[in-house]
């Protein structure tokens, strides 16, 4: 069957999902409408995978729709925000039906999971990319900027750095020389990184500063430092670091993979000392896993990875599409 653009809108978009409260219109009209919870703040974020770009040709459409939800989601996570509705853009060279369908299955099954709505998009005909905004709920006043950090600060990680790195070069080598286990596992944290929604929810009601880990801990912890005018000192033994990138490969990778690679979505975020109690608590409840790894200064000290009690040389740079 061919389809035309409607048809495309109505076969594998339209779909129906559950009632959400605040959508008094979704798909159909010329624009969503949503009604903003009373003392909620609207987060709103977009982000564009394009093919050879962001991912290569011929990407599983099921691990594509993953990733298009979870680069996202991790943005809203980073601002301790409850994602709720998102839009989707999708320019495609060709229409099939077969790969639609695919995509459109696994892109539901995710969001039905979050409980998120599609509530609008476009569809169009080009080279393959797809933008998905989102927007989600934040409760209160209190936000978790990218400029609050504060000199003293303990800085910590989420979950593990690296993991991410060396699934995407397992993915490319035909043979390897790992149990197929870990293998598996650390493909399936390239491919289906979990964004870190709960714990930014959590950890906003104490944090001074957040941010998701896409393009490695040196550029993103150097746009904390940035927006905050400070400085900080990273202990490169703290770096959580999993047992299966330290038993399986050279400690160089993996601590390069952990400050310049990315795509871990996992948050940095700065928690001030007298707050340090309430992290603890969150973590003794299971809230929130997560590992001290270092201390804001201030600027004139500059951003410092420590080893061993010395000050070790490295590159500033994370990735960054121009270069
Ligand atoms: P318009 O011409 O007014 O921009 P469109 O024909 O592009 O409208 O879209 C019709 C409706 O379908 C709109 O509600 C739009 O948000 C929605 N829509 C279009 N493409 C998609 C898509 N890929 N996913 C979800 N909704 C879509
Ligand atoms: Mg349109």
């Amino acid at each position: 069957m061919k389809y035309n653009e409607f048809e495309i809108i109505s076969n594998f978009f339209n779909k129906y999902q559950k009632k959400e409260k605040n959508l008094i219109k979704g798909i159909g009209d010329d624009s969503a409408l949503i009604k903003i919870p009373k003392n909620n703040i609207l987060a709103i974020s977009t982000d564009t995978l394009v093919e050879g770009t962001h991912f290569f040709q011929n990407i599983d459409p099921k691990n594509l729709a993953y990733k298009t939800i979870a680069v996202n989601l991790s943005d809203l996570a980073a601002m301790g925000a409850l994602p709720k509705w998102v839009i989707l853009s999708i320019t495609m060279p060709k229409i099939d039906a077969t790969w639609l369908k695919c995509f459109s299955n696994n892109f539901f099954r995710i969001l039905n999971q979050y409980k998120i709505t599609l509530i609008g998009g476009d569809t169009n005909c080009g080279p393959l990319s797809i933008t998905l905004s989102v927007y989600g709920l934040i409760q209160g006043k209190k936000q978790l900027l990218r400029q609050n950090a504060k000199e003293g600060d303990l800085i910590y990680i989420t979950g593990s750095l690296g993991d991410s790195a060396a699934g995407f070069f397992l993915l490319q080598r035909k043979k390897y020389f790992i149990n197929i286990k870990i293998r598996n596992y650390l493909i399936q944290k390239h491919l289906n990184p979990i964004p870190r929604i709960s714990e930014g929810i959590i950890i906003k009601n104490f944090a001074n500063a957040a941010i998701d880990i896409s393009d490695g801990l040196v550029s993103d912890l150097g746009h904390i430092l940035e927006k905050s005018k400070c400085g900080a000192n990273i202990d490169l033994n703290k770096l959580p670091i999993s047992n299966y990138l330290i038993n399986n490969f050279k400690k160089n990778n993996y601590f390069d993979w952990a400050l310049y690679f990315g795509e871990d979505y996992e948050l940095c975020f700065t928690v001030s000392k007298k707050n340090i109690n309430k992290l603890n608590l969150a973590i003794k409840k299971r809230l929130i896993q997560c590992k001290h790894i270092g201390y804001i200064t201030s600027k004139e000290k500059g951003f410092n990875l420590i080893k061993n009690n010395k000050k070790i040389n490295f590159k500033k740079t994370g990735f960054n599409h121009f270069n």
